[in-house]
Order: C-alpha cells, then structure tokens, then sequence
C-alpha cells in the first residue's frame, strides 16, 4: 500500500519536473514552489513516509535539473541545502498536522460510533422480555449491538454466568468472579479484552467481560452503567409482577371463598329452617309442610345450581373443556333448554323466534345449551315477574346469531364488560338477586371455545339484549 504511494508521489514529483523543465520551461524559484505544493498536498493526504520520499526526490530533481550547474547533483551551493531544509521541513510539519487532524476526526467518530452503539443497547433493554431471564437478553444485545466477538455477564446476584457472541469469552470465569465481588476492572490490549464490574451506586452488582473491542474508558462507564439499569429495572418490575400476581390470586381465592360461602349459605339456612320446622313441629297442617317442603326443594335446586356453576368453572380454568362438536339446528337446542327450565318458566312468557332456513350449528350440545341457559335464567332472574322473554336466532354473515331479550332493568354501559368477568356481579343485582357472578364467564369461555362471540346491548330502563354468534355449518344436516 505504501509502496505504491510512494510510486505515485514519485512520478508526480516527476511529472512536476518534466512539465517545469521540458514544457513551459520555468525558473528555479517557480519550480520551488510548485514542488513545496506537491509535498504539502501529499503530506496533508497521506503520511511522513509519502511526504518525506517526496522531498528527497524533488530536492534531487530541483538540484539536477535546475539548479546550475544543471545536469550535476551537486549540494555545495547553500542554495540546495535551504531548498532540501525547506522540503523537508514542510513535509515533517504538513504530515504531523495532516496526522493529528486525521487521528482527531477518527477518535470523533470513534466517540460518535460508541454512542450509537450505546443509545441502541438502551433501546433494547426497554423491549427486554420480562419472560426470559434478563441477563442472557443483555449479552446478546451487548453482542448484536457493539458487534464482540464474546461476550459474558455475571450477575452476581443468582450466581450465573452469561455468555453471548460467535466465540466463547476465553477468560477464566474467576475474573468475573473477582470483579463482580471487588469491583476491580482490567483491559488486556493485547488480546482485546475488557473485563469490567457493573455497579450499582457504589455496590457491585455483576461484571461484564467483552473480547474483540476497543472501547473509550467514558464509553465502557457508559455501558456498564446500561446494563445496571438494565439489571435492576428487570429486577424491580419482577418483583412487582410477583407481588401482583400473588396479591391477585389470593384476592382471587378469598373472593371466590366469599362468594360461594355466601352464596351456599343462604339456601342452606333455608333448607335448614324448613327442615327443622318440619321435624319439631307436629301440629303442622298438611298446607304448612308442603309449603316448607317446597322451601326445601327450591333451595335445593339452587344449590345444585351453585355446585354446577361452581365445577364448570373449575373444568374451564384446568383447561378440561373438550368440544364434542355434531350438527345441530337451533330450534332443537332452544327447546331443549326451555325444557330444562320449565319449572321456572310456567308462570312467565317465553317466545322462540327462530328464523325458517337457518342452517345448523356445528356445536358441542350440552356446552352450547349450558351457556343458553345460563342468558335464559339471567333474563327470568334479572327481568320483572310477569315481563316476557324473547329467544330469537338469525343468520348474520356466516354466523347463526342466537339472542335472549329481556324487559328488566337493563345494564349500565359502563358495566357492560364488567359483566363478563369472574364474580362480578352489578350493584343493582349484589342485594337483591342471588348469584355468584360466574354464569356469563361460563357462557362467554363455552362460546369462544365454539370460535364463536357474546356480547351484550342493554339501554337502562329498557331492558337487556345478550346475544351470541356460532359457525353455522356448511354442510347438510347427516
Ligand atoms: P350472577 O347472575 O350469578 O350474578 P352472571 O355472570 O350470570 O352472574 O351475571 C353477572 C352480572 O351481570 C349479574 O350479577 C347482573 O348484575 C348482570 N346481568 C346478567 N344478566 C343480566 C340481565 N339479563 N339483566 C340485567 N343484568 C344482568
């Protein structure tokens, strides 16, 4: 490379000479200066070795070819001694400046690179994964981001050593060992290797050990101080998911424990009373005890209710819902759960309207029919004694729309997706209605394991419309 800089400065040195003393046939001291301008030039682009070989052979040039007596290299004259003083001395003093310019730009673009590469390792770390371990996410953005060749993060804190990179980092694990418990650093310039503690304020948290980088000592406090934070702030939001997580769930157990003891408790006392009249008391009249022993059944099939919702819940959340799908029309499926509420329905009117060419559903029967009856009672339930309810089905799209009305008291829209979650029951309903809040999330999980949708559209005072959509199947009812 340099070689062949020195050729070129050679035959440009030449060239100058040809043109000063065949062309256009200069004097000396114009010569001079052209010389002094090429030796500058090449100083200022190139190095001290360029520069220099280019004096020495413009001195021997000026002295052959123009200096008298001309055709002789002689140096006796001071004249060539100022002239070879006055080359090499601009070529020293262009070339040093030309070097310390160039270092000076390297090392600012050195810094500036550094500080690239610094603001996209703190950009990783803010889409670091919480799910994975942390460290292991910092190595490799380490890696990716400043391109080493190795890699490696102790973290002192669980003990564990982190590597990352296309090598493995070739020093004793002792010497991050060392650093992330005294603190101490050390660079290897030889091999390119970094071994640095990562601190905390002033306590040592972990080290990091980097091969393959040269990095300003401004840049490496820069980076540790990254993957501190880095460390820490994973830190800090696990141990807040862990404190929330463990609050949620034992909010989750005392809520349920609450609900389903209320909830159990009330047709319980009622079972009990009743009984307890019937057996204590012998002067009951025949219209008496019929009427407690109805108390008793009454309650009785509310618990049985209760204990329904209570394992359907517990099948869902384990995840052991399995869809035995078949073909079924809608008509059949409504009126197989109209028969299953009968008793409750007697007194209260119930209209079916399903649309006349409405394709089967491909549905699993007993979910499908659980999750309808679970809108029927609520309708009965929330909706004045003698109001009637509506259970319609349409095709809308592709998808058979099944929809239970009711004239109750409707549902404010703030807490129509409230609704939807496990015991949430709404103020309106807490006092006066019994429930446990777990009918519409046992319906909302049947119908999406259908792929299907519910939703509700309610306006307060006018009642509630819940409706469901399921896959209507594309081929003909077997
Ligand atoms: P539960 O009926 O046992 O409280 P659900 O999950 O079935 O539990 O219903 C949750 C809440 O949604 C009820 O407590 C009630 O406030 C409200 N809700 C459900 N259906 C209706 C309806 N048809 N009309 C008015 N409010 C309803």
């Amino acid at each position: 490379m340099i070689a062949a800089r020195i050729a070129i400065v050679l035959l440009v040195i030449a060239a100058i000479t040809f043109i000063g003393f065949q062309v256009i046939k200069v004097n000396a001291s114009t010569i001079g200066f052209a010389y002094l301008v090429a030796i500058l030039f090449v100083a200022a682009r190139w190095g001290l070795a360029e520069s220099l070989s280019a004096s020495v052979a413009a001195v021997a040039c000026f002295n052959y070819y123009f200096l008298p007596p001309i055709g002789t290299f002689t140096i006796a004259d001071p004249q060539n001694w100022v002239a070879l003083f006055a080359f090499l001395a601009t070529s020293i003093t262009g070339s040093h400046f030309s070097t310390q310019a160039k270092r000076r730009a390297q090392e600012a673009m050195d810094r500036q690179r550094e500080m690239e590469k610094l603001y996209a390792l703190s950009r990783s770390i803010l889409l670091i994964d919480p799910a994975h371990p942390t460290p292991k996410q910092l190595a490799m953005h380490i890696a990716q981001s400043f391109e080493v060749s190795a890699v490696a993060l102790y973290d002192r804190e669980s003990g564990e050593l982190y590597r990352s990179g296309p090598h493995d980092f070739a020093y004793p694990n002792d010497q991050l060992r060392q650093a992330a418990f005294q603190g101490t650093s050390f660079r290897d310039e030889a091999t390119h290797t970094i071994v640095t503690a990562i601190r905390l304020g002033a306590q040592p948290i972990g080290s990091l050990g980097l091969q393959g980088l040269d990095l300003s000592d401004s840049a490496l406090q820069g980076l540790s101080n990254l993957v501190a934070i880095g460390l820490e702030r994973t830190r800090a939001q696990e141990a807040a998911s862990r404190a929330a997580a463990a609050r949620q769930s034992d909010e989750l157990k005392s809520t349920l424990l609450d609900a389903l003891a209320h909830e159990f408790k009330t047709p319980l006392t009622s079972i009990k009373a009743a009984s307890t009249s019937l057996l204590s008391s012998s002067t009951l009249k025949a219209e008496q005890q019929r009427e407690l022993i109805s108390i008793v059944d009454e309650e009785a099939d509310r618990l049985s209710v209760l204990v329904t919702e209570a394992i359907q819940m517990a099948r869902i959340e384990a995840g052991r819902v399995v869809l035995r799908r078949e073909n079924h029309t809608v008509q059949e499926l409504v009126e197989s759960v109209l028969l299953k509420v009968k008793h409750a329905v007697e007194d209260r009117e119930i209209e079916i309207k399903v649309a006349p060419d409405l394709p089967p559903v491909w549905a699993d029967r007993e979910l499908i029919e659980v999750a309808l009856r679970q809108l029927i009672d609520n309708a009965l339930k929330y909706s004045p004694a003698h109001s009637p309810v509506l259970v319609a089905a349409d095709l809308n799209d592709g998808r058979v729309i099944i929809s239970v009305t009711d004239r109750g008291p409707g549902i404010p829209e703030q807490e129509q997706l409230r609704i939807f979650e496990k015991f949430y029951r709404a103020d309106a309903s807490r006092q006066q209605i019994p429930g446990a809040g777990l009918g519409l999330v046992i319906a909302r999980e049947i119908i999406h394991a259908h792929g299907g949708d519910i939703w509700v559209e309610s306006k307060p005072g006018e009642g509630s419309v819940f409706r469901f959509s399921l896959p209507a199947s594309k081929e003909p009812r077997s």
